[in-house]
């Protein structure tokens, strides 16, 4: 790939991705797959004159080893200085950067009941950081090709080829174009016109329906507020948290959603595929899990913890979107989860709530907001998909008609 348009890519996720603030530390999340495109990254931040840019590294390999080799409570343990580390990002809220690259099945056959148990150790530990920083910083995710990435997208191809053809599908999907920034100002403007339309509707539940099955009533919450594209942290700075995005998406009411879906793509979770699955919903809660491919791993993740089991987003995704168009199988969910409708097991979005800034998190809870250690995507859209909104004047609004906008 040529690096001048490499070049505009770090620049769109440091300008646009995160929005780095003068002074600001930055971390970076990356693989070791493309050390020189996050050099770049890191210069560009820099040039936003960011104070500090981390890098932390990570390798599917080593990850393996130390779930095999360590023990249960080691793997769980959270050491003083990782949590005084934690204490620092709330202090100083640096900008996320993650560049995701692994592959979609590089953790597979690892002892999943072993990172579980580590998992439910860590959690609450962590997780009052978490809360402490939910919406007051920026984040972003965004990807480069991994060799083994490239070649489950494009099986049988070489390897240079594989890889050369993936970073070409990521910077299209990603709108890098001429001239990115005017690219992502005229599609963040076009979301937000349909979240505008989505919101003044005051739906109250959708209904989702398709030929594979598919029929599905989702409750919403009265203070539900749609979001799509540009977001903008409590501190004031605007940033776009996933590049790409295609989504209008909500958080829906906790405890509501009855009926049965079933899954369009395959779901990469923790490094090990999952597909052709449903699951059926009672009272709001995922009371049964079929899969051709990762039943137990379906199961393990909707049982992670009581919030597991319940929705935390309802995302809406045209089959005409340039993703969803390019005909790729991605194998990853930020892909895959902007190419179709998708719902999301777990936490919920407390920024999909009506002037959630002047309201606590525990607020947003009571209202219906799910609370989770996990956030799932999960992918259910297809060509013959229906939606239909009940509004809160008791009127059926068309939303979906065959896979597309219905408005
Ligand atoms: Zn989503
Ligand atoms: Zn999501």
């Amino acid at each position: 790939m040529k690096k001048t348009r490499l070049r505009e890519y770090a620049r769109l996720i440091v300008r646009c991705g995160v929005n780095v603030q003068k002074d600001q530390e930055v971390m970076i999340y990356a693989d070791l797959d493309q050390p020189e495109f996050v050099k770049m990254v890191v210069e560009e931040a820099y040039k936003a004159k960011a104070k500090k840019v981390v890098v932390e590294w990570n390798y599917q390999p080593l990850q393996k080893l130390h779930v095999r080799y360590q023990s249960v409570k080691t793997l769980g343990a959270v050491e003083p200085w990782q949590e005084a580390r934690q204490e620092h990002f709330c202090q100083v809220l640096p900008a996320r950067i993650h560049l995701e690259s692994s592959d979609p099945d590089g953790l597979k056959g690892i002892n999943m009941e072993k990172v579980t148990k580590a998992r439910q150790m860590s959690y609450p530990i962590l997780k009052p950081y978490r809360d402490r920083r939910e919406n007051r910083d920026q984040w972003c995710i965004a990807a480069v090709p991994g060799e083994a990435w490239a070649k489950k997208v494009f099986p049988g191809m070489r390897t240079s080829l594989a890889v050369e053809k993936l970073w070409e599908a990521i910077l299209d999907t990603a709108r890098v174009t001429d001239d990115p920034v005017k690219a992502w100002e005229e599609h963040n403007a076009d979301l937000a016109k349909r979240c505008d339309y989505l919101n003044s509707l005051k739906i109250r539940s959708l209904h989702y329906t398709a030929e594979n099955g598919t029929d599905l009533t989702v409750g919403m919450m009265d203070e539900g507020c749609w979001r799509g594209g540009r977001d903008t942290s409590l501190q004031g700075i605007a940033f776009n948290a996933n590049i790409p995005t295609e989504e209008c998406f909500i958080s829906p009411k906790k405890g509501m959603a009855e009926g049965v879906v079933y899954s369009t793509k395959p779901l990469s979770y923790r490094g090990q595929l999952i597909d052709n699955f449903s699951i059926r919903f009672e009272n709001g809660k995922a009371v049964e899990a079929k899969a051709e491919t990762g039943e137990e791993l379906l199961n393990a993740m909707i049982s992670m913890d009581e919030g597991a089991a319940y929705l935390g987003e309802c995302a809406l995704v045209p089959q005409k979107s340039p993703i969803c168009e390019s005909g790729i199988l991605f194998y990853n969910t930020l892909f895959d989860e902007n190419a179709a409708c998708h719902l999301a097991l777990g936490m919920g979005y407390a920024d999909t709530i009506q002037d959630y800034q002047n309201k606590t998190l525990e607020q947003c809870r009571e209202m219906g907001l799910n609370d989770s250690m996990i956030h799932e995507d999960f992918m259910i859209g297809c060509d013959s998909m229906n939606i239909d909104a009940t509004c809160a004047d008791g009127k059926v609004v068309p939303i979906f008609r065959n896979g597309n906008w219905a408005f």
